[in-house]
């Protein structure tokens, strides 16, 4: 055992030790200094850490209060799919039936993106679907800047859980507060972003679709763009 391994062994068992003692769940136990280097980023890292799991991210928000959605909300919209999807669609909150039925991208434009996710080659088990916002936006209008802050941390949380290569931005929304931007989507999407370790596609929301069936064209090549990412991340 080199003497790095042997300090991180230490420190694994002491932290092993408080958090038997103290109950809090600071940090998951660690039993091998493999394991321990796993979870501790490198310095100067701003790779993400897995350090959770989605149950956990979904005990911790509860019957969530923090912004104001939460008042007219029926269901908390958390997310679906694979916990180790490669690849993740990200859209910006829960519409009408979405908010009926806890699940997100379940209606009409649910159907669409369906059948994208088919035309690649994938299956909706095979992603992960999530939004930036959980509750539903009242009338479906934009989630304020403050509603986006509230919830934000725990999407990247589950970004962090679920570590995909691809995140699929899906309309302006999502795209603009994932990568913090004013641009409009036909602008961004179609080029490759990062974000929390993952290459980060934006392309149009398939509501948006429904209503622009011309614009289908441009979102199969950017479909096409992430099929190539993971193809090429195998
Ligand atoms: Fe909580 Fe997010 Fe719902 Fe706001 S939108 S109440 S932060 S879960």
């Amino acid at each position: 055992m080199t003497e790095k391994d042997w300090l991180i062994e230490q420190i694994s068992e002491r932290l092993s030790f408080y958090q038997s003692i103290t109950g809090l769940g600071f940090v998951r136990k660690v039993e091998t200094p493999a394991q321990m280097r796993a979870v501790v980023a490198a310095p100067g890292s701003d790779e993400p850490v897995k350090h959770e799991t989605l149950e956990v991210i979904r005990a911790d928000l509860g019957d969530c209060t923090r912004c104001v959605l939460h008042e007219k909300r029926t269901h908390l919209v958390f997310g679906v799919g694979n916990p180790n999807a490669d690849l993740m669609f990200i859209g910006e909150g829960p519409g009408f039936e979405e908010d009926r039925q806890g699940i997100p991208f379940v209606g009409p434009a649910g159907q669409l993106l369906t059948k994208i996710i088919n035309a690649i080659d994938l299956n909706r088990d095979d992603v992960y679907i999530a939004n930036v916002v959980k509750c539903r936006p009242p009338g479906n209008r934009d989630p304020e800047p403050e509603e986006v802050e509230e919830c934000r941390p725990f999407l990247d949380r589950q970004i962090d859980t679920i570590r995909p290569k691809v995140i699929c931005a899906l309309g302006r929304v999502a795209a603009q507060n994932l990568l913090k931007t004013e641009e409009g989507i036909t602008r961004i999407r179609g080029r490759i972003y990062s974000y929390r370790g993952a290459k980060l596609v934006p392309t149009f929301h398939p509501a948006y679709l429904l209503r622009n069936a011309e614009k289908k064209r441009e979102c199969w090549e950017d479909m096409k763009l992430i099929r190539r990412l993971l193809n090429d991340a195998e």
